[in-house]
């Protein structure tokens, strides 16, 4: 110690590098760093060899006993302090390892008095036997027990085993209690104590239960999760064997606690801290991702089958949450049965997905047959039989899809292009599938890119305009903005983007930008030519918003634009929406100028009294009426009466897709005040306006 003192000195002493080479110093160093290891070293190894020579030198040794303390400890800390998952399955091992830790040191004081039999309290003794004799039994419920019956469908089926093991567990008190009431467990002969019925009596209860669930695991295995049957197929054996063993060195050695210890600490790393699934016995999304980005990365073959239940029937009756994991457990169970090559994986309670490592046309073709039997199948179920229905997708390797959030955004728009009932379906996706949704998933990305930039210039939307005729003036008086979208050097039509804008609250964005352009395009043209307004079509979505009243006003009042230049087209379906927005919204934008035009009229189901009662100033009849009107005569009987009451509450009328004589013709005669199609002017860039409006 002096010498490091020294040492220490000398090396902040700056001198000491003129009086001490530097490999003095090392020297130094060296030594007193060895004599400081040496000697903690040294003094560890004592106390080990101390504790190991104190256990050996008991009778009986206990160093397993103290062995699997520290690990159930260990354990249980862990499982305390790293943010668990408070699942059913967490709260019986967090019970069983408590229960251990305690069992444990119940095992070591029963052996601790039995070495000091001058100490000996029958009572006391008596007490600690029946604590761990109690403890013992809650353990062993605990253990093979809940495993067993881990799935729904065990429960039904296999509801005897409840009522044996209610049998076993009062058995297991009467015989434990009778032997510590008529003081059975042990002999004292006033100078020692002998054991040998307390380990008669418990290990043969051990024994009895790992046989049990071995047995039960023979009948269901089938209905078992492939995890829980491996499970159980390797606990249960080697707890019997362990337990054997304990009988036969029961005098020399004691490790009973290896039997309930381990199953608790695999069922942890199975079940808890490993993402299984307990009820359905697949791994979950997360594993899933591991095993698809592998099979990208390393170009294996694959085929996906993704499954979304989307109905459970019982008798025509509904029965959600306990159908749900039934069916989800009993199918994925006999999924997995179908091929070794097929790995189940649940992503929520009503989907899964189904991994095949294999490419093999014809294979996977019988594996996909045989998947699409097994879910249409009727499942035996309370005395009934429980039907789910389901969507079945089938995908195989793909360039277009790589990465986890393109395949569930590709399922989404898979499933929705399905039909929208409730029959079973299964869809082998086709290239062109995987085409089409490239091109959706980079409209979406670049949607939500605009929404986020939020730039009233953005390149990226462009704006056209449709002249609208007057048939009063014989010349075009307005004109109604449509949208495109510019990606890639294509123009992208409204038929791809608007409804997936409208989802992803997007179309606001769009509407913004779109005003903005519109304003500026009046302002070229207000001072040379003469035109009354530029419609633009508002969603649904938009119209229940509160703040849309502010936000359209202040892009208006940027551009310096009167409210009057500009008329909003909504659908019938805005009318549905919510009413107290929506007209509270109109209402303020009426005040301010601006004008309202029922868009699509004849395509919706709102009545007429209700479109009547809100402020729009013109009805923009859908071209099917038309079409429909001039082939069918009842059609046309109806448009006049239309006609007529509208005229007469004093709406302006106009009709769309004007494409021929004929629907001009119509349309003139039955009253029409304006016209919107393609005989008179197809939709033109927003510019290109001016060449259809008359100057002042
Ligand atoms: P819409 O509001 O009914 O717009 C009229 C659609 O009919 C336009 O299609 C137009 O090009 C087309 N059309 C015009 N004349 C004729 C004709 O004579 N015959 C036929 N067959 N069609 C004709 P477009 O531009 O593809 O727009 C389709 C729909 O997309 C619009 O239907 C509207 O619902 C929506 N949309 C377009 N632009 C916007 C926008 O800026 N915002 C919102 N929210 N929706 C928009
Ligand atoms: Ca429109
Ligand atoms: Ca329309």
């Amino acid at each position: 110690m002096r010498r490091i003192v020294k040492l220490t000195v000398y090396s902040i002493d700056k001198n000491c590098i003129n009086r001490y080479s530097k490999e003095k110093v090392l020297k130094y160093a060296y030594i007193s760093c060895g004599y400081i290891i040496n000697k903690t070293f040294r003094k560890t190894m004592y106390s080990i060899a101390k504790l190991v020579e104190v256990i050996m030198n008991y009778d009986v040794n206990i160093i397993t006993e103290y062995v699997f303390l520290v690990i159930a400890i260990l354990i249980l800390t862990a499982m305390i302090y790293t943010k668990p998952r408070r699942t059913r399955i967490y709260h019986i091992d967090c019970a069983g390892m408590v229960m251990s830790v305690l069992q444990i040191v119940l095992s070591i004081t029963i052996i601790g008095i039995t070495r000091e039999p001058e100490e000996f309290d029958s009572i006391l003794f008596n007490i600690i036997c029946a604590l761990f004799m109690f403890n013992y039994l809650i353990i062993l419920n605990l253990i093979f027990n809940y495993v067993l019956l881990l799935s729904p469908e065990l429960k039904i089926k296999f509801r005897y085993i409840m009522i044996t093991e209610l049998i076993y567990d009062l058995g297991y008190c009467i015989y434990m209690g009778y032997g510590i009431l008529a003081g059975k467990m042990y002999a004292y002969d006033g100078t020692s104590i002998i054991l040998t019925d307390y380990f008669y009596s418990y290990l043969i209860f051990g024994i009895l239960d790992s046989l049990y669930s071995w047995s039960t695991w023979i009948i269901g295995r089938r209905n078992m999760s492939r995890i829980v049957k491996i499970g159980v197929a390797i606990l249960s054996p080697l707890d019997t064997i362990l337990l054997m063993l304990q009988w036969y060195v029961r005098e020399t050695c004691v490790f009973s606690s290896a039997t309930y210890v381990f199953p608790f600490v695999i069922f942890y790393i199975l079940f808890h801290s490993n993402p299984y699934n307990e009820i359905a016995g697949c791994q979950n999304e997360y594993s899933f991702e591991t095993r698809f980005l592998d099979a990208i990365y390393l170009h294996k073959k694959y085929t996906i089958i993704y499954v979304k239940m989307t109905q459970f029937r019982v008798d025509g009756e509904i029965d959600f949450y306990n159908q749900r994991k039934y069916a989800l457990s009993t199918k994925s169970r006999q999924i997995e049965h179908v091929s070794i090559k097929m790995h189940n994986y649940i992503i929520s309670d009503k989907e899964f997905i189904v991994f095949i490592k294999s490419g093999e046309k014809d294979k996977v073709q019988g594996y996909v047959e045989q998947v699409y039997n097994i879910l249409a199948e009727g499942l035996p179920y309370k005395n009934s039989v429980l039907h789910t229905d389901f969507k079945m997708l089938v995908m195989e390797n793909t360039p277009y899809v790589n990465n986890m959030h393109m395949l569930k955004v590709f399922y989404d728009y898979m499933i929705k292009k399905m039909h929208n009932n409730y029959e079973n379906e299964k869809y082998v996706c086709k290239d062109k599938d995987y085409e089409q949704f490239k091109e959706e998933y980079a409209i979406e990305n670049m949607l939500v890119d605009i929404r986020n930039k939020m730039d009233l210039e953005d390149e990226r939307v462009i704006c056209y305009a449709q002249p609208i005729y007057s048939i009063s003036t014989g010349t075009f008086r307005t004109a109604e903005a449509l949208m495109r979208l510019k990606m890639d050097g294509r123009i992208i039509y409204p038929d791809k983007f608007i409804e997936l804008a409208e989802h992803n609250g997007c179309i606001h964005a769009l509407t913004c930008i779109i005003l903005n352009k519109v304003c500026k395009e009046i302002n070229e043209l207000a001072n040379t030519y003469d035109f009354d307004a530029i419609t633009i079509n508002c969603s649904t979505v938009e119209m229940e918003d509160e703040n849309l009243y502010t936000e359209l006003m202040k892009i208006l009042n940027d551009n310096k634009v009167a409210s009057s230049k500009i008329r909003l087209e909504l659908t019938e379906s805005t009318m549905s929406g919510n009413y107290e927005i929506v007209s509270e919204n109109m209402r303020k934008l009426n005040q301010a100028g601006v004008k309202f035009y029922l868009d699509d009229f004849g395509t919706g189901y709102s009545n007429l009294e209700r479109i009547v009662s809100f402020p729009f100033m013109t009805i923009k009849f859908d071209k099917s009426i038309l079409y429909r009107a001039i082939s069918d005569s009842t059609m046309n009987d109806l448009v006049d009466g239309i006609v007529s009451i509208f005229k007469k509450k004093g709406f302006v009328l106009l009709v769309e897709g004007v494409e021929n004589e004929e629907h001009s013709k119509y349309s003139i005669d039955h009253g029409f005040d304006y016209i919107q199609g393609y005989k008179y002017a197809k939709p033109v860039q927003l510019e290109k306006l001016s060449e259809y409006f008359s100057k002042k």
